[in-house]
């Protein structure tokens, strides 16, 4: 029997994946043909993982890896942990993943893969054993040169070394550059762990250019305080600019006065949260979005501004860390409103760039420096912001569509040269 999928704010996220492709197409006139080939993942795999329990009994977990187009190049997409991952889920993130691969000019195709699990509640040995299994089931369709995963919402650099040891024992040598985002000392890259916020800050950085607003003494509101949202955080505050709030899955907190990040994770990192974090007040999700700020930065689920709640927001930049927090419907609001929205395909595409920049240094034997690294992002960063900001303004659009545009004829080109097969 189907089973009742509630999404997070109502919304179908695939619905909204292919409702931005539609506008983007119209725009494009892209051909029929094409449009077509995009709206179906290339693959979908659905996978049944059945992992013992500390106490001995059998649970049977449902796992996902969707491969949505490679056209540009092998897959690449992160997998995530939770509750609420469903297959249409699953492949709305597939399709983003091969936008943003687009639009930061990488040569990957997208993909992405999640396990429908609560890791909170579960102990580290129930979790490892749980990624072994997922990876030998998707074993057949993933390795470097074929998908190569990455974390997302609750998986981490462990459950890439887990993945990293799986698919190495099954090949029988070890295959570092099968996944990216893992430990440093495993041949991961220094600068990945804060590489999605470093990318989306200086984003946040390019529009403040843009309409004049000055990062020192600007202000921020976070919804999620994960590693990108607290990365994001510790940035800004770098930066000179005030955080105001931040949020987690149990609540979140407000100073006028700003808040000191790295006192804030410090307080997370021992009770759990943010909540109770001294010399602040509670603040729940729906203040928090409609905070009078200069930037605002969702870094937690998606549909998380909707056409409910649309209307609310006054931060004059919307910086999406999380991918698809926007529905197609507050979209428009926004845009109304002139809420500068930066698009999540680029404002968190910092993450998939330093994990292309992992692959190359994997693939070529090498080691580059933090600085190496976080200098080559920077200079991707600004050239995808240029370009989709000019492909906006050529259509006059909004910068998600902008963003939409370039990505999927960067694409639309690769299949139209590559022909189809037989
Ligand atoms: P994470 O698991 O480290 O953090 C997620 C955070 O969101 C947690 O603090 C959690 O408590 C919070 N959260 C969950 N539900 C919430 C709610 N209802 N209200 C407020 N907060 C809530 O995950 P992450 O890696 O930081 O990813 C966050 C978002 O960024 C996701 O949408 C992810 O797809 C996207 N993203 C992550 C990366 C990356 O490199 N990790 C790259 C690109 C995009």
């Amino acid at each position: 029997m189907q089973q009742a999928v509630t999404y997070l704010g109502g919304t179908n996220p695939y619905d909204n994946a292919l409702k931005q492709l539609e506008l983007a197409a119209e725009i494009l006139k892209l051909d029929p043909g094409i449009h077509e080939i995009l709206k179906h993942p290339k693959r979908a795999l659905q996978v049944s993982l059945p992992v013992k329990m500390d106490d001995g009994t059998i649970k049977v977990f449902t796992g996902y890896r969707v491969q949505h187009n490679d056209a540009r190049g092998p897959f690449k997409g992160g997998i995530r942990y939770h509750p609420n991952v469903t297959m249409d889920e699953v492949k709305a993130l597939a399709m983003w993943m091969t936008w943003k691969c687009a639009v930061m000019d990488l040569p990957y195709g997208g993909a992405k893969g999640g396990v429908a699990c609560n890791p909170r509640e579960m102990s580290r040995g129930e979790v490892e054993r749980l990624t072994r299994r997922y990876t030998s089931m998707i074993y057949d369709i993933i390795g470097p040169y074929r998908d190569v995963p990455a974390p997302d919402v609750y998986t981490d650099s462990q459950v890439m070394a887990w993945i990293l040891d799986t698919y190495s024992q099954l090949k029988g040598y070890l295959v570092p550059e099968v996944v990216t985002g893992k430990p440093v000392h495993l041949g991961g890259s220094l600068g990945r762990e804060s590489a999605t916020s470093l990318g989306g800050v200086i984003c946040a950085r390019e529009a403040a250019s843009l309409l004049k607003i000055n990062m020192k003494g600007s202000t921020a509101a976070i919804q999620g305080f994960g590693n990108v949202g607290s990365y994001a955080a510790k940035l800004l505050h770098e930066m000179g600019v005030k955080v105001l709030a931040v949020s987690d899955s149990k609540g979140g907190i407000y100073s006028q006065a700003g808040l000191d990040p790295a006192m804030v994770l410090a307080h997370k990192q021992r009770t759990g949260s943010v909540v109770n974090f001294p010399n602040a007040r509670s603040i729940g999700n729906d203040e928090l979005l409609a905070l009078d700020v200069d930037f605002l930065l969702p870094a937690a689920l998606e549909n998380q501004i909707t056409a409910r709640n649309a209307n609310n927001v006054r931060a004059k930049v919307l910086v999406e860390l999380a991918n698809g927090p926007t529905t197609t419907e507050a979209d428009t609001i926004l845009e109304r409103n002139g809420v500068f929205v930066i698009p999540d395909i680029l404002a968190n595409a910092g993450g998939v760039t330093v994990s292309y920049l992992e692959w190359i240094q994997n693939l070529n034997r090498e080691r580059w420096t933090e600085e190496e690294v976080n200098t080559k992002l920077e200079q991707r960063m600004k050239k995808a912001f240029k370009e989709v900001y000019e492909t906006s303004r050529a259509h006059n659009v909004s910068m998600r569509l902008g963003a939409l545009v370039l990505a999927v004829s960067r694409v639309a080109e690769a299949i139209r040269s590559l022909g189809l097969w037989p």
